[in-house]
């Protein structure tokens, strides 16, 4: 994008921008989140002054300035509110800057620690995930969710020395990998805000920054779909927790699936087993893992689907073919149940296709 149409652009949306509410500031960061101490390295031979970076970045930390041979280059002014998220490196068409840095590690300590799981729950959250792992043939682990209430005690879990997105924690955990993410171990404002871990930044609140992803017509449309989309109230949650539910360190709150149509199409059915019920599920290919995946099901009591969105498949492995479901654990014993149930004959003669016409010869 040229600056002129940038300019443009910003002039417009200025006029848009949601003026009030309870958004995602510097202070947020330093005082509740944990601190965090980054550096911008701009190579200035390297960057034409295009301004990608000052449109792009989510929470304002760049002003660009005259550099030392008289040209426009970005300065990390508000360096403080930075959160890692590597927006600004990812638009520099000129591959001019470096973030380095780390956040502070000390958030959580000093809390009371939570009591490890029963081994009685930890089997029986084990044998959930094999039974869907077998019956529908999963290649990944199934994942297990918790969001961290507010002052609650603290499990056992351990948190990463780098910053990843939500959805990215959630795909680490598919292969294996258990963590726990404050909001400074997180690099994705929007999903944080979502989460209930921090309020959200004026540029997403405005829908500015959808905008400017075309990932959204106009600004109205932008700010509806952020109106739209559930939240959770601002600081109501101090970390998110995933892991692989077969090693289960906590309750999980939500049970995450990633998985091809076929298989979810079979857990959508052992949902409704007992009952017949169909399901009217919300899905947009916008905050899919944190509004989708874990958001809905964990306020709604309701399983629900997501086909991913450009936030996940742009910052993670996920293949193309794979979508998700998020399962609330109360629902868990019917699905793992109507899964057995439908693993004895539905299952298998569907994979073997009997209802295939005989080809003529
Ligand atoms: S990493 Fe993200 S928050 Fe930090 S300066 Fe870049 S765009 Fe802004
Ligand atoms: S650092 Fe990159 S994105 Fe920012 S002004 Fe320079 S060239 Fe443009």
């Amino acid at each position: 994008m040229a600056l002129q149409e940038k300019d443009h652009l910003e002039d417009h949306l200025a006029a848009d921008r949601v003026a009030h509410g309870d958004h995602l500031t510097g202070t947020d960061i330093n005082e509740h989140i944990g601190k965090v101490d980054f550096k911008m390295l701009v190579d200035e031979d390297k960057c034409t002054g295009c301004g990608l970076c000052e449109a792009f970045c989510p929470v304002e930390v760049f002003e660009m300035q005259e550099g030392n041979d008289g040209k426009r280059v970005p300065v990390a002014v508000g360096i403080e509110k930075c959160w890692g998220c590597e927006t600004c490196t990812g638009q520099c068409p000129e591959n001019a800057l470096r973030l380095v840095g780390s956040a502070d590690s000390s958030f959580l300590a000093g809390r009371e620690k939570a009591q490890p799981l029963s081994q009685e729950k930890h089997d029986e959250y084990a044998e959930w995930a094999s039974v869907l792992k077998d019956v529908l043939g999963l290649r990944w682990h199934v994942v297990g969710i918790h969001l961290l209430p507010k002052g609650a005690p603290v499990p056992d879990v351990p948190i990463p020395e780098e910053r990843y997105r939500y959805c990215q924690s959630l795909m680490a955990a598919r292969r294996g990998r258990s963590m726990m993410m404050p909001a400074n171990r997180h690099a994705c404002p929007d999903g944080t805000s979502i989460l209930g871990l921090t309020p959200i930044p004026a540029k997403l609140a405005s829908g500015e920054l959808y905008i400017l992803f075309h990932k959204l017509d106009s600004v109205e449309a932008a700010q509806r779909m952020v109106r739209e989309r559930p939240m959770l109230e601002p600081r109501s949650i101090d970390a998110t927790i995933v892991f692989p539910l077969d090693d289960a360190p906590v309750d999980p709150q939500v049970v995450a699936v990633i998985a091809k149509p076929e298989q979810v199409m079979w857990l959508c059915m052992a949902a409704s087993y007992y009952t017949g019920h169909r399901f009217d599920f919300h899905a947009s290919g916008y905050n899919a893992q944190c509004v989708e995946t874990t958001l809905l099901p964990y306020s709604t009591g309701e399983p629900n689907i997501s086909f991913g969105c450009y936030g996940c498949r742009a910052s993670s492995d996920i293949g193309d073919e794979y979508m998700f479901m998020g399962i609330p654990v109360d629902m868990m014993p019917t699905v793992v149940k109507g899964l057995r149930e439908l693993s004895k004959k539905a299952i298998p003669q569907s994979r073997d296709k009997i209802y295939l016409p005989p080809l003529k010869m």
